[in-house]
This record gives structure tokens, sequence and C-alpha cells, in this order.
């Protein structure tokens, strides 16, 4: 299904990100995730690729078996760094021919100290973009339409490209590429977005932007993301809440779900697009933020 036709019929997208796990534990716990997810019914799912390579065939697999055993839109994620044009063509292959509508069309990450212009035949995520339109077309994906394609947003910056300007130049690069819509890195802080919106709009970046919410449910796990999305704001009074909890690991999760839940109120408060769950393959936050929202379930 085009991204078109979903935020068509639903006035707010509400999205699930998962990732292709290592073990066979992890798979369980995720096929598990997935059952007590799809009766949420989902605007879509998201799949991350392995920009190491290690579960790039994983991808394809979930992907895959989630359109055919499922009733969720499966969206993959797909990097370029590393990938040969003739590479990136054969995913895309394969998933015209699986019934996949759309794809989220990202760079990934160079293993530090590689030069990113010796490997693969894309340099940006806008390379890929316009590679991603031409393959979708020449394939009749979406009746002829095409792939629909999602891109990264970074509403607190992306480490790169310090100038925030230039930044919403290359964002904008994308979208003049051909894509769709807009999921971005996690936040914490709705000032950040709502603004870092606004200047995409003045850049005339038109695209529905869907906003990216992790929710904090331990201690480590706030460690993990400040690592992970560089950058990012974690605003004091968040902190001073789940400084309050340490030691009690059921009161920092009741912590973090309200803060995110809180997040999302006011992003619906302010007519955002879209909501796109970081999940980690788990449901327990999630389905909370979802009961204490009051949005479809
Ligand atoms: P780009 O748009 O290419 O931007 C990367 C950097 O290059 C930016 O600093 C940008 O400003 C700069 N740039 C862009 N164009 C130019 C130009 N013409 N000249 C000079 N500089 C330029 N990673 C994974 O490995 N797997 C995943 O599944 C995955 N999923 C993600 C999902 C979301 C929603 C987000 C927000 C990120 C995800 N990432 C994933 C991480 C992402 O790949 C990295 O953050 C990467 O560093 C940026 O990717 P991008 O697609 O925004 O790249």
């Amino acid at each position: 299904m085009h991204i078109a036709d979903i935020l068509a019929r639903d006035a707010t997208s509400l999205s699930f990100e998962f990732f292709p796990p290592k073990t066979d534990a992890g798979w369980e716990t995720l096929y598990r995730s997935i059952a007590e997810f799809e009766p949420l019914k989902p605007s879509f799912v998201s799949v991350t690729y392995g920009a190491g390579g290690s579960t790039r065939d994983n991808t394809h697999a979930l992907v895959v078996r989630l359109r055919r055993e499922t009733a969720l839109e499966p969206v993959p994620h797909l990097t370029c760094f590393g990938h040969t044009k003739d590479e990136i063509r054969a995913i895309l292959e394969l998933y015209a021919v699986n019934g996949v509508g759309g794809v989220l069309a990202l760079r990934g990450d160079p293993p530090s100290g590689a030069r990113i212009l010796a490997l693969g035949d894309f340099r940006h995520a806008a390379d890929l973009v316009g590679f991603i339109k031409l393959e979708g077309e020449r394939l009749g994906v979406n009746d002829g339409r095409g792939f629909a394609i999602g891109v990264a947003g970074f509403p607190e910056g992306h480490p790169e490209t310090p100038n925030t300007l230039v930044q919403l130049e290359h964002l904008k690069a994308k979208v003049d590429a051909g894509a769709d819509y807009i999921v971005t890195q996690l936040f914490f802080d709705n000032h950040a977005f709502h603004d870092w919106r606004a200047r995409c709009d003045l850049a005339g970046i038109k695209v529905p932007i869907i906003a990216g919410i992790m929710p904090i449910t331990t201690g480590s796990g706030l460690k993990r993301m400040a690592d992970l999305a560089a950058g990012t704001c974690f605003p004091a009074s968040l902190l001073k809440s789940i400084q309050r909890c340490r030691g009690n690991a059921e009161a920092i999760e009741n912590a973090g779900i309200h803060w995110a839940t809180e997040q999302c109120r006011d992003l619906l408060d302010n007519d955002v697009r879209g909501i796109h769950f970081y999940t980690l393959n788990k449901t327990d936050a999630t389905k909370r933020i979802y009961k204490t929202l009051g949005v479809r379930a």
C-alpha cells in the first residue's frame, strides 16, 4: 500500500519499528510481540536493516513473512552504504515480487574509519531515493506509482552536518529526489520537534513528517539511547524524574512511559501527521501509551 493511501485513511498514522533479532530467543520474543501488536492495527510496521551486514538477509525474510502471514503493512529500511546498484536493484525486485509497496531509504553509517566514497555506489541517501523511485516505476509497484519512499529526519541535527541550514537543504534534496514522507530520529524535547517542523516548512519541505518516539524503560536503556542518538537532548525534568526513581526498576519504567505518553499527547494536540514507536521488539510500553491516549486499540 502506498503511504499516500495510508495517510489519507489514517488522520494520524501510528506505526511500530522492529529489528531482526540475532538469536532464536529474540525471534520468539519478536513473533510474540507481532501477535500482540497486530490487533492494534498499526498504519504500518518498519523493519530495520543492519548496516554492518549481519542481519540484512533477516530483514528481507522478516518483511516477506510479515507480508505473507499477517495483515500488517511492512516497510523495510534499506541502507545504501556499501551497496552496489545491482545489489539494491535485486533487493527492490524481491520486495516488488512480494507485494511490498514502500521502503525507508537511508544512507546508514560507515564503520568508524571507513571512507564513504570508497564503499558502494551511493554517497548520500538522496542518491538512493532517486534510484528507488526509478526502479519502483520500472517494476510497476503500487500500480505504476513506484515505491512509497520514506527518509530520515533529525530534529536535533545530524552530527556530520553542524550547519542546520545546510542540513535542511540536504533533507530537501531527499524530498526533491522523490521521498514521500519523513520519519524522525527519536527525541524527548517536543519543542525541538515543533520548531524543526516549522523550519522544514519554511525550507519548502511539505511532505508528511512522522515523529519517532522511544519510551525510556530502564536506566541502562537511557545511556544506550544517548550513545545511539548522538546530539539528542535529554531535558532536565526528564532526567530528574528518572533520578528520583533510582534503584526502582518499575518506577523508572513508569516515569519513562509517562514522559513518552505526554510527548504523544502534545504531538496529537499539535496535529502531528504520524507517530512511529521505536519498540525494540517489546510491546508493554507502546501498548500502555495506546491505552492512555485513547487512540485506536
Ligand atoms: P543522509 O541523508 O545521506 O545524511 C547523512 C549525512 O550526510 C547528514 O549529515 C547530511 O546532512 C549529510 N549530507 C547529505 N547530503 C549531502 C551532500 N550532498 N553533501 C554533503 N553532505 C550531505 N541505520 C541503519 O544502519 N539501519 C537502519 O535500519 C536505520 N534506520 C533508521 C531509521 C530512522 C527513522 C532514522 C532517523 C535513522 C536510521 N538509521 C538506520 C540511521 C541512519 O542511517 C544514520 O543516522 C545515518 O547517519 C544518516 O542516514 P540518512 O539516511 O539521514 O543519510
